[in-house]
């Protein structure tokens, strides 16, 4: 955990959930999260995500486990008796209210002084950079400053805690890239704890401590960005996080931390040890676009094999090249655009070499779809 509480500040024990009494939807799902931690949940449309927040929310009920906030169930308690701020995309701005109103209403709520309200809502209006901006409705802004009053409007009271559900999903890339450095800096300015949800891996890549990866309502693995992306547990979090090769294969060696795969080519490639656990199974190979190398200039590289060239594609800054095995497996290496950006014939035989540490061998597991799901 990053900083915080030994015991923790916000635990998950064991909870799941059911809305029709057969199917789980959230299955064991445990967490501990650290007071001021920015914790995601990421996965795929219908994996429980929005479910796990409802039901810390107060929305939705528990089917069994606990919800502990600073050491205290929370199983039990009222929505509003929990203290804590939502962005919700649904959860709309009050449309017949001015933006101060709206700001204000969080303070009346709980019944705070005139003077206060008044010095806080203008604070917070500052804090998101909308300070001229109180008079004005909802219908008068644009859609990333309506986003920013909604976060406002989340932290005003100072909440312990806070969620926030696809929150910037309406928005286009350049607000939702400028409204995630917004929430960045105001959560390291302020210093709240943060449950946030996206289906975005590069949203959760940027933003969070830690991400915890969903799939089919159980959590894959959770880790800091870093090493899901360098070491991810098992296939589904290397197809869902970043780009990746996979390269069908079977074992043939085993150490404590080493696979040896032997693929189409022939050759043996030796990966890090995710999942793969017994020699002869079949199994995967992934290796990211820009771990492969096309030369082998260095010989600290241990993992060697050959592909034949199919394609290059000049992408500005980059380059991917993509090669064929010889069981039609296609796999893509990312270049770097410079001098030393090579030029191949169609079906030249080229050899790639990657480290092993970033090859990773997984027992097979069902691909992910490009729209996540
Ligand atoms: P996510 O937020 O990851 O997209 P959800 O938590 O919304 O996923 O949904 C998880 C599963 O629970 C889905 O199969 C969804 O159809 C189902 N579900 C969500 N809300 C309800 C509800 N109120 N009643 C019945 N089923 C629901
Ligand atoms: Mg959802």
């Amino acid at each position: 955990m990053v900083p915080g509480t030994p015991e923790g500040f916000l635990q998950f024990d064991r909870v799941q959930k059911s809305y029709d009494q057969t199917t789980l939807v959230v299955r064991d799902f445990n967490l501990d999260v650290a007071k001021g931690e920015f914790v995601t949940l990421l996965g795929p449309s219908g994996s429980g995500k929005s479910t796990v927040l409802m039901m810390l929310a107060g929305f939705e009920s528990l089917t069994s486990g606990d919800i502990r906030l600073q050491g205290t169930s929370i199983a039990r308690t009222a929505p509003y008796k929990r203290d804590i701020g939502m962005v919700f995309q649904n959860y709309a701005l009050f449309p017949h209210m001015t933006i101060a109103e709206n700001l204000a209403y969080p303070l009346k709520l709980r019944k705070r002084p005139a003077s206060e309200i008044k010095a806080k809502v203008q604070e917070y209006l500052d804090l998101v950079e909308l300070g001229d901006f109180g008079t004005r409705t909802p219908a008068q802004l644009s859609g990333g400053q309506r986003q920013r009053v909604a976060l406002a409007r989340a932290l005003i009271f100072a909440p312990r805690l806070v969620l926030m559900d696809e929150p910037l999903g309406a928005l286009d890339k350049k607000l939702r890239e400028q409204m995630q450095l917004e929430i960045t800096r105001l959560h390291k300015q302020l210093g709240f704890t943060v449950i946030y949800v996206t289906h975005d891996q590069t949203e959760a890549l940027t933003m969070s401590n830690r991400i915890a990866v969903f799939n089919a309502g159980i959590v894959q693995q959770c880790d800091a960005p870093d090493v899901l992306y360098e070491t991810p547990r098992n296939g589904f979090v290397a197809d869902f996080i970043g780009e990746n090769n996979f390269l069908p294969g079977e074992v043939v060696g085993l150490t404590d931390t080493v696979a040896e795969v032997r693929i189409s080519s022939g050759d043996v490639v030796r990966a890090r040890r995710a999942d793969a656990d017994r020699v002869g199974m079949r199994c995967q190979i992934s290796v990211r676009p820009e771990k492969l190398f096309l030369m082998p200039s260095d010989h600290a590289f241990d993992t060697k094999f050959t592909a034949r060239f199919t394609n290059r594609l000049y992408v500005g800054d980059f380059i991917r090249y993509f090669f064929r095995l010889p069981d039609g497996t296609e796999l893509v290496v990312k270049v770097l655009n410079d001098l030393a950006a090579p030029e191949y014939a169609d079906d030249q035989e080229v050899t790639l070499i990657a480290a092993t540490k970033d090859c990773s061998a997984f027992a097979p597991h069902k691909a992910v779809h490009e729209d996540g799901t």
